[in-house]
């Protein structure tokens, strides 16, 4: 069902098993036990994953549909490298197991031989990078600051680097280790040598409007051609305006909030970090990168649907939005002014904030909806309300459990919406969500 809804997953499953495919029937499972050929395979999937998760580092705008979407490829991505980290310490555990029949001695001198064997130790390096780049990843030393925690991360590669090296020194086949070595190293050549020089293009600032004390939307121009999207999408926008506080040169994932029909290139930004606080600042003719466009939101539903074999006509949806999470169903509200293309099923919307001057984009899609039929807006306002109930929701729009739901916004809302939704039985391949924290 997955290989339907993601054709991708296919190339990911295969590129995965390919290795133990290669090197399993070579692997001395009479000779030495069963017990130490584990030991080797662990080592084989654990460099599969890792390599995978290589590849998955690319983000070449347009192919991410195939995978899901880049939400769901990072996803993959983190589960890679978690596996493979797990799967290293299987190795060690299982070579210490499988020898330790032997003698205590004979255990130790294989994870520990002489520094001639400089091949084990090669492994050992690997593995102690690995610890050091993955550990904030996993939460064991608390959280870092995000750009902290991307440059810590660099170490991977030469953690990959090292674990073939020790790879290729220990295996008889090497041609498979090649052939996936060569596909990461194109994968991380392209995301940090050729996509900032080929994958982002030029825009302009053409005008900045303010919503709220905190939050801006800003109006982009390309210079020369620009990208084309669809409502639910996003990009990475890269300031070059040196004058900012700070983010110059950094590359940050924002929703498109206008149409796909624009001409212009919107984006809603909130400020909770420094990079989007210097963002409010920003001056008309200022310069910004834009990559992309990345992300399948408002298609995971006619993919969920393909996927249960299911025909029939797209179901209405019900649009659930907190805070800056209102971006996406901007652009979909948006993409129905003047689009009949674009107007897709019915939608109901519940705008979700905490007081009315905090619902920044209301006056404009209350607009819409008055214009369009099929798109209706409600507000719910957490310190009128309360938390929102499920009667809240039926009270105006009765057939909400039976529509395909969209989420967006705080971890929390998410959570508790998902909570909600599943006690009235909405099926999870109906429940759509947008983190907007995924790494
Ligand atoms: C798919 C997606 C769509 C988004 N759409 C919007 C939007 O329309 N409007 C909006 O205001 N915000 C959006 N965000 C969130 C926005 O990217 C972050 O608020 C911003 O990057 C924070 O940067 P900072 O330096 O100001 O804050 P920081 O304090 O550095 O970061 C705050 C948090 O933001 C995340 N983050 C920071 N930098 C990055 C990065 N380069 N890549 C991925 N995550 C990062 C991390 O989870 C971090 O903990 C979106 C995020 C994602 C993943």
């Amino acid at each position: 069902m997955t290989l339907r809804k993601h054709p991708g997953d296919l190339l990911l499953l295969g590129l995965f098993l390919l290795p133990v495919v290669v090197v399993a029937p070579a692997l001395p499972w009479g000779s030495q036990g069963w017990l130490y050929s584990l030991a080797e395979l662990a080592g084989v999937f654990a460099l599969s994953a890792f390599l995978l998760a290589g590849m998955l580092s690319a983000r070449i705008p347009g192919m991410d549909p195939w995978f899901g979407g880049l939400v769901r490829l990072w996803t993959i991505h983190r589960w890679l490298g978690f596996s493979a980290f797990m799967l290293v310490m299987a190795h060690v555990l299982l070579l210490a197991l499988a020898t330790l029949p032997m003698s205590l001695g004979t255990s130790v001198a294989t994870l520990f031989p002489p520094l001639s064997h400089w091949e084990v130790w090669v492994g050992w390096a690997a593995f102690l990078n690995m610890l050091v780049f993955i550990a904030p990843t996993l939460g064991f030393i608390g959280t870092l600051h995000y750009q902290n925690w991307k440059r810590l991360h660099l170490l991977s590669a030469p953690a990959l680097v090292l674990a073939l090296v020790h790879t290729l020194m220990l295996s008889a086949t090497a041609w498979v280790w090649w052939l996936l070595s060569a596909l990461a190293l194109a994968a991380i050549a392209w995301r940090k040598l050729l996509s900032p020089r080929l994958a982002r293009k030029p825009y302009v600032v053409d005008g900045i409007d303010k919503l709220a004390r905190d939050v801006v939307e800003l109006r982009l121009r390309p210079k020369g051609k620009g990208i084309r999207w669809r409502a639910g999408q996003f990009v990475y926008l890269t300031p070059m305006d040196r004058s900012l506080l700070a983010g110059y040169g950094e590359e940050h994932p924002y929703t498109i909030a206008s149409g796909s029909g624009d001409d212009e290139l919107k984006i809603g930004i909130k400020a909770v970090g420094d990079a989007t606080r210097a963002l409010l600042d920003i001056k008309p003719g200022a310069e910004v990168r834009i990559e992309g466009p990345y992300g399948t939101f408002f298609e995971n539903a006619a993919l969920a649907q393909k996927g249960t074999g299911l025909p029939g006509e797209p179901r209405k949806q019900l649009w659930l939005a907190g805070g800056i999470g209102i971006t996406p169903f901007v652009a979909g509200a948006r993409d129905r002014v003047g689009n009949t293309v674009a107007q897709g099923p019915d939608a109901c919307l519940f705008y979700l904030a905490n007081r009315p001057e905090r619902a920044y984009y209301l006056d404009e899609l209350v607009r819409i909806a008055e214009a369009c039929d099929g798109f209706e807006v409600h507000t719910h306002y957490m310190n009128e309300h309360g938390v929102i109930t499920r009667d809240y929701l039926a009270e105006r729009c009765s057939d909400f459990a039976e529509r395909d739901i969209y989420l967006c916004g705080p971890p929390g809302m998410i959570n508790h919406l998902q909570t909600l939704l599943r006690h009235e039985g909405v099926p999870a391949h109906r429940i759509h969500t947008e983190a907007f924290d995924f790494l």
